[in-house]
């Protein structure tokens, strides 16, 4: 499988490059034959030659590669970030990556929030009416079709019951915005009767950020719209330690492509430094190992990293004084004497008898 790989802008093109050897060792050592290219799509480009995501690209993805992997896009020299949108929202919409899914990794257990990727108030609808220069009127329309409400809930449900989550939380406000608000609750309803494992629930989304904030731990799955999804996610990132420790999938449940990214940003403030955690983004890596199905892979770069956090190793951010290349040089280490053990282990116990197989 090939993966297409955007550094994109600020710490991407820090976080990204140093991760990439781990990616490599893992495909090897498993025997996953995943190879990529990197593209610099990005906001040097953007100011170079006025293009975000090149014409054709997103056909290119869909035909010749599995998943993009993406650093983070941002820049101050772009204030309205738009090439980021020309990129980010290209990719989302070009590839139909409906489906966001955000783990918030806790002490008591992890919270898998998804978040609608496509629709909503993002779906681009809307305009202005100005005077003198001056907005008077300004509308965004928050449109959701059922086809990709329903086709989120159901991959979402699908997705929590194979990971043994028991409870689910739709998060709404159809008090105040009645009419898309009904229709998810309608979709949410009759879906989750396919399901009868998990037991769900509705939350009107102020109140459920103030129980979130609260106490997290009653919550398992968590499905929201596109607005609110964004924001409980940041809230989630804040709940885990810092937004250098949060990772991200966007899915199209039906070809199965995927984009990989941490849920930071291009952080111009750390860019350059060599300072900047690349815990978010080699969970990224996690994530998409655990998306293809190489389950063994992802779990072993998720132990190294997590074990990277905890030492000497760890970045500023974590309390560290460790920098980019250093964490993920103690991670390549971790993998090295975990993957000679294992080869050892393996050669010791000679080839599987007849019933192992
Ligand atoms: P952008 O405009 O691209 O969204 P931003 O600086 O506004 O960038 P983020 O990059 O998401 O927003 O991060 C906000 C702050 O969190 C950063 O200024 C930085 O201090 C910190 N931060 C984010 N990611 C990391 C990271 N991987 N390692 C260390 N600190 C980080």
């Amino acid at each position: 499988m090939k993966i297409a790989v955007v550094p994109g802008d600020g710490i991407g093109q820090e976080v990204v490059p140093a991760t990439l050897p781990a990616l490599t060792m893992l495909s090897e050592a498993f025997g996953l034959d995943i190879t990529y290219d990197v593209f610099d799509w990005g906001a040097d480009q953007w100011l170079a030659t006025g293009t975000g995501l090149p014409p054709g690209a997103t056909d290119r993805l869909s035909r010749d590669y599995g998943a993009v992997y993406l650093g983070a896009l941002g820049d101050p020299r772009i204030p309205d970030m738009a090439h980021g949108r020309d990129i980010l929202l290209g990719l989302r919409r070009g590839l139909d990556l409906y489906v966001n899914h955000r783990p918030v990794v806790l002490e008591h257990g992890v919270i898998d929030l998804y978040r609608e990727n496509t629709q909503g108030l993002y779906s681009g609808v809307g305009g202005s009416i100005s005077r003198s220069g001056a907005v008077t009127v300004a509308i965004d329309e928050c449109l959701y079709t059922r086809e990709t409400v329903e086709g989120f809930v159901r991959y979402c449900l699908g997705r929590l019951r194979e990971a043994g989550r028991r409870k689910v939380t739709l998060v709404h406000k159809s008090n105040a915005v009645p009419n898309t608000g009904r229709l998810w609750q309608d979709v949410f309803r009759r879906e989750l009767e396919a399901f009868p494992e998990l037991v769900g629930s509705e939350e009107y989304v102020d109140s459920f950020c103030y129980n979130l904030v609260r106490d997290p731990t009653p919550y398992e799955g968590v499905l929201a719209s596109n607005l609110f999804g964004d924001i409980i996610s940041d809230i989630g990132a804040a709940l885990m330690g810092g937004l250098g420790l949060a990772s991200s999938a966007s899915i199209c449940p039906e070809t199965r492509f995927a984009l990989f990214e941490p849920v930071h940003g291009s952080a111009p403030d750390i860019a350059g430094k060599g300072t900047a955690n690349p815990y978010a983004a080699a969970m990224s890596l996690v994530m998409m190992f655990d998306h293809f199905g190489h389950g063994a892979a992802a779990d072993l770069l998720r132990a190294c990293v997590r074990k990277t956090a905890g030492s000497e190793a760890a970045t500023p951010d974590l309390g560290g004084a460790g920098s980019t290349r250093g964490f993920m040089d103690n991670v390549m280490t971790l993998l090295g004497h975990e993957l000679s053990a294992r080869a050892g282990t393996a050669v010791a116990r000679g080839p599987l008898t007849a019933g192992e197989r």
